[in-house]
């Protein structure tokens, strides 16, 4: 089945930076330009009456038109006008008059905003304005088996700066899944389609992504009582009943979309927390917290599986002269410089970690003291030969001293004691060398 990953169709989407407000009441415009500037990076127009407007728009394309209804020179279809000429507009009315709504909530507009308060009302803006601007990098998924039913839908997605797929059913969606090439982050779909109902789809995708990973909405117009509930239970996060109006489907999957946007950044500053929590901060090395958070795990799975294992104690020989000779940022760089060694020679079971300031550790799960000194002897030896550069201007050579050991004993503090020592002589011995501990050691029980 042909999959429609290729008919991603994301063109229209754009960032919103160039925006006009119309509006006639100063007070109004003043504040909400004001607040405006200092959210977003851009700056906004203001035309106080239509004929201003219409001056301004013959001029310049605008990514968004944030309007009054009412104007000192309104004409009566200057909206119509605007969503004709695809304009992303949101009108903002002082007055909630139940016509009026229905007439401009059934045109192509992104919202219908009540001036209800200032403050309310500028918040609700500048949270539409960053949600149309993130909405850019996503793609809704919708599946419906009625072409009339999803070119209602894409028309609102598009307005909203939203990418979108069409499927014509759950088989083309799971297809796609098989595939690994859904590349969808809402998914809305109908519940009657031929091959598979909407609930069965939803179910079988609940298999793969949580609620969270991948949103469904399920749409239908079907009147079975219990098929809210089956939706929702089986991990749909909302149902809207058609025939829907724009305005309930659009807040519908705002709503979703805002969940979405906030769980993302959640798990991104989790994901960043845990990263400073680990990791070193200039080499981006494990931290000695997190190297012992470790340790316990690797000397258990070495005692499980009766094998040696061992460290390499590394310094910068004679760094206290970089910093003289050539100014602590060049200190720096040489760390930096020594870190993504290491880490380039290690393997991704080894774990590199900032011991302390020119000091580095790299535990290794798995190994005899022959092939540890073999590491040591390519980390020293590469290092050796390579020459730091300092912002394309300044360049010098280091060489590291290196102390190791292995051992089948669970006393991780003797392991390190022991390769301390080897570090040691390897600097007594005149340093640019390796040293690896030959004590002979009991293997594990
Ligand atoms: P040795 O060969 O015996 O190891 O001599 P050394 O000069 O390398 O050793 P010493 O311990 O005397 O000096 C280490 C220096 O490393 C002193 C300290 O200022 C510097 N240092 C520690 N952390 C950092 C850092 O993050 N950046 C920079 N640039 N220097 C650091
Ligand atoms: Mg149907
Ligand atoms: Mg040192
Ligand atoms: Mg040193």
């Amino acid at each position: 089945m042909k999959c429609p990953k290729a008919e991603c169709v994301k063109n229209h989407c754009r960032v919103i930076k160039h925006i006009l407000i119309i509006e006639d009441s100063t007070n109004l415009t003043t504040h909400l330009k004001e607040k405006i500037d200092e959210h977003f990076s851009f700056r906004c127009d203001v035309a106080a009456t239509e004929s201003v407007a219409r001056d301004m728009l013959r001029r310049k394309r605008y990514d968004l038109i944030l309007t009054d209804i009412y104007l000192p020179d309104s004409t009566p279809y200057f909206i119509q006008e605007l969503t004709k000429e695809n304009h992303r507009v949101i009108v903002m009315t002082g007055s909630d008059n139940d016509s009026v709504r229905t007439t401009l909530l059934a045109l192509p507009i992104v919202d219908y905003v009540v001036k209800s308060d200032a403050k309310t009302l500028v918040n609700y803006l500048i949270k539409t304005i960053e949600r149309l601007n993130t909405n850019r990098n996503m793609v809704i998924g919708i599946c419906d088996d009625s072409k009339l039913a999803r070119s209602i839908m894409v028309r609102l997605v598009i307005i909203q700066n939203l990418g979108y797929v069409e499927f014509e059913d759950g088989q083309q969606v799971l297809s796609c899944i098989m595939e690994d090439t859904l590349g969808v982050d809402v998914l809305l779909s109908d519940y009657e389609m031929p091959n598979m109902n909407g609930l069965e789809l939803l179910r079988q995708l609940r298999h793969t992504f949580l609620d969270s990973e991948l949103p469904f909405i399920s749409l239908s117009a079907s009147d079975k009582p219990h098929l809210l509930g089956q939706f929702l239970k089986s991990g749909a996060n909302d149902y809207l009943k058609k025939p829907f109006t724009n305005e309930e489907f659009l807040t519908r999957l705002n709503l979703t979309l805002d969940h979405l946007y906030s769980t993302r950044k959640t798990a991104s500053l989790m994901k960043e927390l845990e990263q400073v929590a680990t990791h070193d901060f200039l080499t981006q090395l494990y931290n000695r917290n997190y190297f012992y958070s470790q340790v316990s795990h690797v000397v258990s799975n070495a005692f499980r599986e009766k094998v040696e294992y061992g460290i390499l104690m590394i310094d910068i020989d004679f760094f206290k002269k970089v910093n003289d000779t050539h100014g602590h940022y060049a200190g720096d760089v040489a760390i930096k410089h020594v870190a993504s060694t290491l880490k380039s020679l290690a393997r991704a079971s080894d774990y590199c970690c900032r011991w302390g300031g020119e000091e580095f550790l790299i535990l290794v799960p798995k190994t005899t003291p022959l092939e540890l000194e073999y590491f040591g002897q390519r980390l020293r030896y590469t290092l050796e030969e390579s020459t730091i550069v300092v912002n394309n201007e300044l360049s010098f050579q280091i060489t590291i001293s290196v102390g190791g050991a292995t051992q089948f004993n669970t006393d991780f503090n003797i392991l390190i004691s022991r390769a301390d020592e080897m570090l040691y002589e390897a600097k007594k011995s005149g340093r640019n060398c390796v040293k690896i501990s030959t004590d002979d050691d009991k293997p594990l029980l």
